[in-house]
């Protein structure tokens, strides 16, 4: 038998990143690739990259620097590593980044990771590959699925992509660029997707998408159906606890959906959804298409399905044409709402998109300053959201051990990393705990005193999940 070979993939950005570096890993199995946590023994290395936060095309190119000393000092050991870049900085740079950085042989988009075996064949070949098409054929249902062992291994929560791509084009915004225009994957898939996850143990499932909320994929009936349809569907899978989604635009935020965060108890009362600018001005520039007043009713109707919502957001600060008042705007607009946390970041431009050719840039100084008050309005917020959560007791899902032994980690509903002690075997389980303490954004807690009654039942039979 031939001894593995080792892949090393290094995800930049968001979960839809982590995903797709799973479905590689998965993709590659079968090829006898054996994924590995550092990149030092790797015989392949992909990474795979980000486009949305400031610079990801000169980050990308100084880890590529990295990766090229690797490669040559296993070149000077006789061992080839084939260095590859995937995500939407490869979709977006293409050729570019070979020319810059001779050391990769494989170039690749988002859309081409299923074809991965063939691409590498194909850099073996020719000594180099770039592949950044859009292909009509669906990628999903090209990737080979997890191993039983390989989902195990990944923990109790996972991700499914649900939803690619992006019709909204925000001025500021390079996904309907790299991603290409939004595509919803059949209701059946993903299921089936989940099914299988389900029967390898996982217990909470995130549904994601570059804008997810505006789901339309083909239903079991020959209907399209709406996210919430889907979501009412998940939540009848067998040991399926737990259901989130992620990323939404104000937009796509229809009655049904408001309407499954009152009715859906597998929903979890916490939702993302990005709102950028508290400045209506602003929000028209970026080509957002909602006001501030929209959001604001939007999150009214929110609260009024589900009271305890911890709503977080994401804000871009000094985008062209901010002014002061415009920033006001976005600070009262924090107070109203109330986060429970919030992603912030100064306005970059990015090559292609319609922001960077505006005129009226804002300064560097005037960026910095205004997203350090923004992020203390966004850290008071979050602070008294979670000093609410004190002296309750909170359902947890146990994911993994803690730092410390004896301890372990999970999540409250809200989405807070809550630390307890508790025995290993209520990993996947989920249980009440009480809060005692919050420091750094996380909670502290002991097992409630029914919990730890049951606790004993529970060491007795250890979760080992359907299918053992
Ligand atoms: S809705 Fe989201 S993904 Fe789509 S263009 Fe706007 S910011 Fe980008």
């Amino acid at each position: 038998m031939s001894e593995p070979r080792k892949l090393y993939v290094k995800s930049f950005g968001c979960q839809m990143n982590v995903y797709d570096s799973r479905r590689m890993a998965d993709t590659l199995a079968p090829q006898g690739y054996v994924e590995i946590a550092a990149a030092d023994d790797a015989d392949l290395v992909i990474l795979n990259t980000c486009h949305i936060r400031e610079k990801a095309a000169e980050k990308v190119y100084s880890e590529l620097g990295r990766v090229r000393r690797l490669k040559e000092a296993a070149a000077a050991d006789g061992r080839r590593v084939i260095v590859a870049v995937a995500g939407c900085v490869a979709q977006a740079e293409g050729e570019e980044i070979i020319r810059r950085a001779p050391a990769v042989d494989l170039v690749f988009g988002p859309q081409s990771y299923h074809r991965l075996p063939e691409l590498l064949a194909r850099a073996a070949r020719a000594g180099k590959a770039v592949d950044t098409e859009f292909p009509i054929d669906d990628k999903f249902d090209h990737l080979a699925a997890p191993t039983w062992e390989a989902t195990r291994a990944r923990g109790v929560c996972a991700f499914v992509t649900v939803q690619e791509g992006c019709d909204r084009f925000c001025t500021f915004c390079v996904v309907p660029y790299t991603r290409g225009a939004e595509m919803s994957r059949p209701a059946a898939k993903i299921i089936a997707e989940i099914e299988h996850l389900a029967a390898a143990g996982v217990r909470e499932i995130t549904l994601i998408g570059q804008n997810v909320n505006a789901y339309h994929g083909a239903g079991p009936d020959g209907r399209p159906w709406s996210l919430a349809r889907l979501l009412h569907r998940v939540a009848e899978i067998d040991r399926i606890a737990r259901l989130r989604y992620t990323t939404s635009h104000p937009g796509d935020m229809g009655d049904e959906l408001i309407a499954a965060h009152r009715d859906l108890p597998a929903l979890m009362p916490q939702l993302h959804l990005p709102v950028q600018s508290g400045s209506d001005r602003i929000l028209a520039a970026m080509n957002r298409r909602h006001t501030r007043a929209d959001y604001l009713d939007i999150v009214r109707r929110l609260r009024a399905a589900r009271s305890d919502l911890a709503l977080t957001s994401d804000f871009i600060v000094g985008f062209p044409g901010e002014t002061e008042s415009d920033f006001a705007a976005t600070l009262d607009l924090v107070e109203q709402v109330g986060f429970a946390g919030a992603f912030s970041f100064k306005y970059s431009p990015r090559p292609g998109t319609p922001g960077a050719e505006m005129a009226d840039q804002v300064d560097e100084a005037a960026k910095a300053e205004r997203l350090q008050r923004l992020q203390a309005a966004i850290d008071r917020a979050s602070a008294a959201f979670n000093r609410r959560c004190l002296h309750r007791t909170l359902d947890v899902l146990f994911e993994r051990a803690g730092r410390h032994g004896g301890q372990l980690v999970g999540r409250s509903p809200y989405l807070q990393p809550v630390q307890v002690a508790a025995p290993a075997a209520l990993i996947g389980e989920i249980v009440p705990v009480t809060i005692s303490e919050i420091a750094s954004n996380s909670l502290f807690g002991t097992l409630a005193a029914n919990a730890a009654r049951d606790m004993a039942r529970h060491v007795e039979r250890p979760f080992v999940g359907a299918g053992a």
